[in-house]
């Protein structure tokens, strides 16, 4: 993985209570995410509650992907609001105890969230992206590739879609 930003948090100084932050997923942190969208603008808002023995990261991650729709082919937008969490015990070494509990050593005393943002962030692209259909419920996708595609036969267009 070739990443070229990295977020870490520093704990150790923090109180107890909950505390703001904010993290700008520029488009170079995606550079080896996902070739399916050319422009990113997401932002990662993090509450974290620090208590005596365990830090709750709760994610909120929103911006929109500049993605190509799997239809027509054209640029779409996509507009990502998801929420994420994460638990943080103290222990001696460094364990993935689950999807969303990690344990970390009792003497660090700062966390690298890079990898978390990622996945975080890798779970808000959609699979399967087409532009959304109008008021009429009519397809927004480029009329001149749709009208090429009606063209092709259902079994054909079924294959298509399904690869
Ligand atoms: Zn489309």
């Amino acid at each position: 993985m070739n990443r070229t930003v990295t977020y870490r948090i520093q704990h150790a100084g923090l109180a107890i209570g909950k505390h703001d932050f904010r993290f700008d997923l520029e488009s170079g942190f995606f550079s080896s995410l996902d070739e399916r969208f050319s422009c990113a603008t997401l932002v990662s808002d993090m509450v974290m509650e620090k208590q005596d023995r365990l830090l709750i990261l709760n994610f909120h991650i929103h911006g929109t992907l500049e993605l190509v729709c799997d239809r027509c082919g054209g640029d779409v937008t996509h507009t990502v609001d998801s929420h994420y969490e994460l638990f943080v015990k103290y222990g001696n070494s460094f364990v993935e105890e689950s999807e969303d509990v990690i344990i970390v050593p009792e003497d660090s005393g700062e966390l690298d969230i890079d990898q978390y943002l990622y996945d975080f962030a890798s779970l808000s692209i959609p699979t399967f992206c087409v532009h959304p259909d109008d008021e009429n419920g009519e397809s927004t996708c480029d009329p001149a590739v749709v009208s090429l595609i009606s063209n092709i036969g259902t079994e054909e267009f079924t294959n298509i879609e399904n690869n």
